[in-house]
């Protein structure tokens, strides 16, 4: 049978709302021109992951990944986008999302009940994620409004600044100690998504708002789409101090299948191979274990290795694991259950 994957990113409703929103979801039914639609996620054993909704930069995304092929580069931080900006279009992707549900595309999933449920009946499981919180006020208002319609996981920033922190820029060499750490607001954001149970994703902090939430959130650490900077020095990529706590806290990193954060020299370009990303997944064990590692795709978000290009191709990142005499056992847990084990107990169940 073949192996499921939960995965922690995918950016699948920025393409379809950027392809026309409603008009375009029958895309996701019949078959895209991406990384993720259902005929692709049969294929590939996609069995569901964490859907971002995202507010994009007025800048243009194919400058930018043409940009990060380069042997160099240092990608300013867009500006921030106010809070006013920000909620009209995550309202579109949440209904987005919703609409993918009602046409019995996926099943919003706001607990591991759930999501298990969904897998066993052959659902693709979303959790509903925000990467970059500018659609959420100080007050929190949004936050109780969005999690009581299914939002459980939150990144503060994309790689831009919001009021309660900010993001590493996309820079390479670089470390991801650039900018100051979480505001005031973000501080108590942390502890608002701890008290309630919402996973706080730390993939875009820069690393003093990395550190600052490992002071004060009492969860296990989660980077839901990193890898490691010791392998590829991209600000985006957390250094094995940084992979470290996340392991000692109980926490998790999804693999993330962008070139640009798996090639050494950090080059966004679509030759990589799948060996890479064992290479990666190795070292990565190799500082947490083999409990705190899963899988973080960036599917229709990133340039991933032409071997596996799309989610039809997750099969062959699995059977590169058995390649490299990973058990059965531990590809599962890579596959899936530490990303629902973890899941678990930040959300309660
Ligand atoms: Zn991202």
């Amino acid at each position: 049978m073949i192996m499921r994957v939960f995965d922690g990113h995918n950016d699948v409703l920025l393409k379809l709302r950027k392809a026309g929103g409603r008009p375009a979801l029958k895309l996701f039914h019949q078959g895209r021109d991406g990384h993720i639609d259902l005929l692709r996620a049969v294929a590939g054993g996609f069995a569901g992951g964490f859907f971002a909704i995202f507010v994009p930069s007025p800048m243009d995304l194919a400058t930018m990944k043409a940009e990060m092929a380069q042997p160099e580069y240092d990608l300013a931080l867009p500006d921030p986008i106010p809070h006013e900006q920000a909620l009209p279009v995550v309202m579109e992707m949440v209904a987005l999302l919703m609409q993918l549900e009602a046409e019995g595309a996926l099943r919003i999933c706001r607990s591991v009940a759930e999501i298990r449920a969904a897998m066993a009946e052959g659902e693709i499981a979303a959790v509903m994620h925000i990467e970059g919180a500018e659609a959420i006020d100080p007050a929190f208002h949004a936050l109780d409004v969005l999690y009581a319609a299914g939002l459980r996981s939150l990144g503060p920033v994309w790689s831009r600044s919001t009021v309660f922190g900010h993001g590493v820029p996309f820079k390479y060499p670089s470390t991801g100690d650039i900018g100051p750490g979480l505001t005031r607001d973000g501080k108590r954001l942390v502890a608002r998504c701890d008290e309630i149970g919402i996973v706080i994703d730390l993939s875009h902090l820069n690393e003093a708002g990395f550190w600052d939430v490992a002071g004060i959130s009492s969860k296990p650490l989660i980077a839901t789409h990193s890898n490691a900077h010791a392998l590829c020095p991209q600000a985006r990529n957390l250094t094995d101090a940084q992979l470290d706590a996340v392991g000692a806290s109980g926490g998790m990193v999804g693999l993330n299948f962008a070139t640009g954060f798996l090639r050494p020299d950090g080059q966004m370009v679509p030759q990589a191979p799948v060996e890479l990303m064992l290479d990666h997944l190795d070292h990565m064990i190799e500082r947490m274990g083999e409990d705190h590692v899963g899988l973080g795709s960036d599917f229709d978000g990133a340039v991933v290795p032409e071997g596996i290009k799309d989610a039809s191709g997750l099969p062959v990142l699995i059977e590169a694991m058995r390649g490299r005499g990973y058990s059965e056992e531990k590809i599962t847990k890579l596959a899936h259950e530490n990303w629902l084990r973890v899941l678990g107990v930040i959300w309660g169940g």
